[in-house]
């Protein structure tokens, strides 16, 4: 994962006197594959853009979390590549070696996270660990603060974290005009992440932990892997609901006995939880353009397909701002 940007050495770079980030032509809220897809297009054709992120580094839920015994996908790994304009994109990372595509599916190696890595925005664009709270408009300029107060100033505003965080955000801003915004919905998913002494049958183990129907994945089996016996568990819809508020710690500590006391070897456990999009039918045009303000909102949720999905909003959403500049 890419290591955070010291924000207090580019703060101080940057910083205008009034205590505003150096204002840019676009602010980018989010650096999954959504975001990512928009920095590319827009900084290429020639708008300044920074793009906030609350996590430690680019990706989103194309995440991967190192680890001495290898490391976990814990997000994405494989994801389909349907449009020909997605596959268009994606030949670069293909003819570097980053990116397997094969039969329309594609995965990134040699971890989960490398395209996000590669797709990733010049230092200057990028900073780390800063949450967008609020987000104001004033004669036409926006203004975003966050967590830690500090306030970042732009003409246009894109927005590629889910919709209901979307929606929070724009408070007063939600444009009433985006009725099939409630089409967009999320659902949580818990992620187990474990690492066996031997290999065994994914499924029996995935019962083990109860994870219903769950989708089961041995990272050694993937393109360019370390070897080792590393599983990641996707739990179903049902079976994550008692986990909901769990502590994560105390839910691997759970997980852990739960494999052992059946006679499993475990060298290393973890639990996550993500937010699954689950959209009842494709949106046309795949992104929302404010009807008065100069701020759009794309990502997963506008389509049905996970990481292309947010690709093509991404991609909508930023050819109508550059029409629109
Ligand atoms: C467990 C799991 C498995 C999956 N498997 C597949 C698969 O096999 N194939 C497939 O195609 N798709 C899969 N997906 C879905 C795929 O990962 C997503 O559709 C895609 O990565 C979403 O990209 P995005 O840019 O729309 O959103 P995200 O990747 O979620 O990016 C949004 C970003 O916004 C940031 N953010 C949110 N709020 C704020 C804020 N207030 N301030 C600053 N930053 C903020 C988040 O930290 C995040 O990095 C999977 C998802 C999960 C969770």
């Amino acid at each position: 994962m890419k290591e955070p940007i010291s924000g207090l050495s580019l703060f101080s770079h940057n910083m205008c006197k009034d205590g505003i980030e150096m204002a840019r032509d676009v602010l980018i809220i989010g650096s999954g594959m959504a975001g990512l897809t928009a920095y590319n297009m827009l900084t290429k054709a020639g708008l300044s853009c920074l793009m906030l992120e609350k996590a430690r580094g680019v990706g989103g839920r194309m995440s991967h979390r190192r680890h001495d015994l290898g490391g976990y996908d814990h997000g994405t790994s494989f994801f389909k590549v349907t449009s020909p304009i997605f596959k268009k994109f994606l030949q670069t990372y293909v003819d570097q070696g980053i990116l397997d595509l094969d039969g329309g599916v594609a995965v990134a190696k040699p971890a989960g996270n490398n395209l996000a890595r590669a797709m990733a925005p010049k230092e200057a664009d990028f900073l780390a660990q800063k949450q967008v709270a609020s987000i104001t408009e004033d004669a036409g300029r926006l203004q975003l603060k966050d967590t830690d107060g500090v306030t970042y100033e732009g003409t246009k505003l894109l927005i590629t974290c889910p919709m209901p965080q979307a929606k929070t955000l724009l408070h007063n801003h939600w444009d009433q005009s985006w009725p099939d915004a409630g089409q967009v919905s999320y659902r949580p998913v818990v992620t187990i992440m474990a690492t066996m002494v031997a290999r065994g049958d994914e499924l029996g183990l995935a019962k083990l932990m109860g994870a219903g129907n769950s989708t089961n994945l041995w990272e050694a089996d993937k393109p360019g892997r370390q070897e080792g016996h590393r599983l990641v568990v996707h739990f179903d819809e049902d079976a994550t609901m008692p986990w909901l508020q769990t502590d994560l710690k105390e839910l691997a500590g759970i997980m852990s006995r739960r494999l052992a006391d059946a006679g499993n070897q475990v060298l290393d456990l973890q639990a996550h939880r993500w937010l699954y999009a689950h959209t009842k039918t494709a949106m046309d045009g795949g992104m929302l353009a404010h009807r008065d303000l100069p701020i759009w909102v794309a990502g997963d949720g506008f389509g049905l397909n996970g990481v292309e999905s947010a690709f093509l909003s991404a991609h909508a959403a930023a050819s109508d701002m550059i029409k629109k500049r």
